[in-house]
C-alpha cells in the first residue's frame, strides 16, 4: 500500500459520484493501475452502484455506504 491511497480512496467515492476533475480523475486511474488495494474497492464500489441502479431500488440509507466504505478501508490497511 502506497501513501498516495488515503487520497486515492477519497477520490474513489468523488469520481464515482462524478464530483471530480478530470486532473483527479486522472490520479486516480494512474494509481489504480498500480495498486490492487484501491483497484479491489473501486471495483466493489462500481459493482455495488450497478446493483442498486439494475433493480431500481431507492439509494440505500447512508449508513450502510459508511459501513461498507469502513470496511474497505480496513481492508486496505492490512498488510499484504
Ligand atoms: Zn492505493
Amino acid at each position: 500500500m502506497s501513501s498516495g491511497c488515503d487520497h486515492a480512496i477519497e477520490y474513489i467515492y468523488q469520481y464515482l459520484d462524478d464530483e471530480i476533475s478530470w486532473s483527479s480523475s486522472a490520479r486516480i486511474k494512474i494509481h489504480l493501475r498500480r495498486c490492487s488495494s484501491c483497484m479491489g474497492a473501486y471495483e466493489f464500489e462500481t459493482k455495488l452502484k450497478s446493483v442498486i441502479r439494475e433493480r431500481g431500488a431507492a439509494e440505500p440509507p447512508p449508513e450502510l455506504f459508511d459501513k461498507i466504505r469502513t470496511v474497505i478501508q480496513d481492508e486496505a490497511k492490512k498488510p499484504e
